[in-house]
């Protein structure tokens, strides 16, 4: 089925939306009325100033570490007689906190400052404070104070409890508690590791897979590629490299060419093969050694422990049960595909190689789920869909937002926002919204902690602040900024992130918000991505804005939901590869100097997705295997139980607006952060234990 939206004409009515107009048309209150409010509920609302030069960078990042080592001196010098946990454990979160929030504003400044100079010193300030942190580790005093006051036993319950474990765990697992000799040799390792892995990014960062073809050879590829800058070339012919994400992925996509697209593949994944095969059996034999010398069965167990996961069997598990689940409509969709194949060149014995995948899936996108999302923009005015996103989020949550008059800003046309509990009235936080492309600005969207709620040590509760740094097209002379839905989907992703930081409650820095573990921190947000998806919710803000009586057509919201599923087994099956692929690398439980990891790594990918031919080599190639080691299934882990939640409120009287469930979400996941299990925080929200079934279902699995 196709589908495309009615050409509509346009209005001349639209001339008014490219007045520059105030969010909201009551006068703006100045943030003072709100301090005294705050007042009230005994919490502090203090936005920091933001750095204007460079010289107050320097100044503000010394004082800050020289603040930080003179407090750290202190902790570790007191009379351990008289240390207790708060003077200890709660002195050094607290500390740290500090440090944090200002390396925080000093990471935004260095994104979102309008002059380049002040961006750098701001990199420079933050790769300082970084290099500092690092150390913290490793400070054999700070060690001795804190072991100091465990070794007293104390008796400690619930979150002290929780940040004492977790504390005394990271000292472990730096390999503070080995004998000398032990923890010298981890050390070392360590730093063998740290070079290796430095070598094997670099490798990769440095590989290059050019490409000379003819235009002939290129048929197929879209014209506007062709002219890209460094494509063609001045004796007509071109050059694609296949080391640059987007030229491989036109190609991979677009060349009708057989030969070619196989060329291409080959040329991509032999990209580094020669020196990161023999350096990546080294490193997967290192991390196993130094994962046995502090006493874990594999790296995989190491590094789960302070996961959800918390072992790689449990990870394991997770990805397995997903492949088996995924079966039929992976194989039905293989078959789909090699049918494309079989009519586009004539052979009937035709076999779907791994290059042939994007292609025939841009293929049958095209064909059967094609959709005009730009058609689709027209539904999505800015200013609408902005105001439409906070009144959906102020119900589910019984929060209002109020503009406020910000003391000062990074950049002209930041505004801020006050969050405020509908009920009470008390003051909950701050976000300010940074929308629109500058010169120099970060150029995706996010959301950027400028500070996490602290609780001072007289128990007052200072409020958290955010900013949204987006860059939605600005509006022009004769027409607002319209948005794809894309656009959409994820202005209501980290939209999602600013509520985890405002309604962060948790006692200790550490805990909060975005302190839970690395494979949930997503889940949230990546639930809230589905309420664009629902007719009900889109019909509350979405309508085309030179007729807002016309709202998005159903069939519209069917057919894009089609063609998100319609080769979605292929898609998760390769995530689950690639996956397994860092799980089976890391679950090594002997060092092997002899292990071969581009055959167990193909044979990986051979069973979960299409076969890659045996002479390439993927793993040598995946930059993911350093950093995010051992974390690959974390992305599937949260989107899983992203879906979970979305189950509840899809069972719930009111939908994606049951303001019931919206509560649960808000004191048990956004309240709770990383004070307590995130796993219990989930099954109190959904009320039951997690399961894999909304996820399959989501993936069209029923
Ligand atoms: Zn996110």
């Amino acid at each position: 089925m196709t589908l495309r939206l009615p050409r509509l004409a346009s209005f001349a009515a639209a001339l008014v939306f490219a007045l520059p107009f105030p969010l909201f048309s009551a006068a703006i209150a100045p943030l003072s009325s709100l301090q005294s409010q705050a007042e009230e509920f005994k919490v502090l609302i203090a936005p920091p100033s933001y750095e204007r030069t460079s010289e107050e960078l320097r100044v503000t990042t010394d004082a800050t570490i020289r603040g930080a080592e003179s407090a750290l001196n202190s902790l570790a010098k007191q009379d351990p007689a008289q240390a207790t946990f708060d003077s200890t454990l709660g002195e050094l979160d607290r500390i740290v906190a500090r440090v944090r929030n200002v390396s925080n504003r000093i990471g935004l400044i260095q994104e979102t400052h309008p002059e380049k100079a002040v961006r750098d010193t701001a990199s420079e300030m933050s790769v300082k404070i970084s290099s500092w942190a690092i150390g913290l580790d490793y400070r054999e005093d700070l060690y001795r104070a804190i072991k100091g006051f465990a070794d007293t036993k104390p008796v400690l319950t619930g979150e002290d409890k929780l940040l004492f474990d977790e504390v005394l765990r990271d000292y472990r697992r730096a390999g503070l508690e080995l004998p000398a000799e032990q923890r010298a040799e981890v050390e070392r390792l360590r730093k063998e590791l740290t070079q290796l892995a430095t070598d094997y990014s670099n490798n990769v960062n440095q590989a290059r897979g050019p490409l000379d073809l003819t235009a002939d050879e290129l048929a197929g590829m879209p014209p506007s590629f062709l002219e890209s800058p460094g494509v063609k070339q001045p004796d007509g012919g071109y050059r694609v490299m296949m080391n640059v994400t987007w030229h491989w992925q036109a190609v991979i996509e677009n060349a009708s060419n057989e030969n070619i697209r196989r060329r291409a593949y080959y040329a991509r994944h032999t990209l580094a093969k020669d020196v990161n095969s023999a350096l990546l059996t080294r490193i997967i034999a290192l991390r196993t050694n130094l994962a046995l010398k502090l006493g874990y069965p594999t790296w995989a167990d190491y590094q789960t422990e302070i996961r959800m996961t918390k072992k790689a069997a449990t990870a394991l598990q997770f990805e397995e049960e997903l492949v088996a689940g995924l079966q039929k409509k992976f194989d039905a969709e293989v078959a789909t595909l090699r049918t494309l194949k079989v009519t586009d060149t004539g052979k009937p014995d035709a076999k779907l190689e791994p290059w042939d995948i994007s292609f025939y899936t841009e293929k049958l996108k095209k064909e059967r789920y094609s959709v005009d999302t730009e058609q689709l923009r027209v539904y999505f005015p800015y200013q609408a869909t902005l105001e439409g996103m906070f009144r959906i989020y102020e119900k589910i949550f019984s929060l209002t937002f109020t503009e406020v008059l910000p003391p000062q800003v990074w950049a002209q046309g930041v505004t801020l926002f006050a969050v405020c509990d509908r009920t009470t009235r008390e003051p909950l936080g701050l976000f300010y919204l940074d929308m629109f492309p500058r010169e120099g600005k970060y150029n995706h969207f996010a959301c950027f902690t400028i500070a996490e709620g602290t609780r001072h040590a007289d128990g007052r509760f200072e409020l958290p602040i955010a900013s949204l740094v987006c860059n939605f097209p600005p509006p022009s002379a004769d027409k607002p900024s319209l948005l794809q839905h894309d656009d959409v989907e994820t202005l209501f992703h980290e939209f999602g992130h600013v509520m985890h930081l405002m309604l962060g409650r948790s006692k200790h820095g550490r805990h909060y918000a975005f302190g839970v573990p690395q494979d949930f921190v997503e889940a949230p947000s990546q639930m809230l991505e589905n309420w664009v998806w629902d007719k009900t919710v889109l019909d509350t803000f979405a309508a085309d804005y030179r007729d807002p009586s016309k709202k998005v057509p159903a069939e519209v919201i069917d057919a894009l939901k089609s063609a998100r599923t319609a080769t979605s087994g292929m898609f998760y099956r390769r995530q689950l590869s690639f996956g397994l692929l860092d799980l089976t690398l890391h679950t090594q439980t002997k060092p092997n100097p002899d292990l071969d990891v581009i055959s167990l790594s193909n044979s990986v990918l051979g069973r979960v997705s299409v076969a890659p031919p045996a002479d390439t080599a993927f793993a040598a190639y995946f930059g993911h295997l350093m950093g995010y080691d051992a974390a690959y299934y974390g992305y599937l882990w949260s989107l899983s139980i992203a879906q979970d939640m979305v189950s509840v409120f899809e069972a719930s009287p009111d939908k994606f607006l049951d303001e019931k469930i919206g509560r649960r979400l808000r004191d048990e996941v956004y309240g709770a952060g990383a004070s307590r299990d995130v796993t219990e925080s989930v099954e109190k929200f959904l009320g039951r234990k997690q399961s894999t079934k909304p996820f399959l279902k989501f993936l069209g699995v029923e």
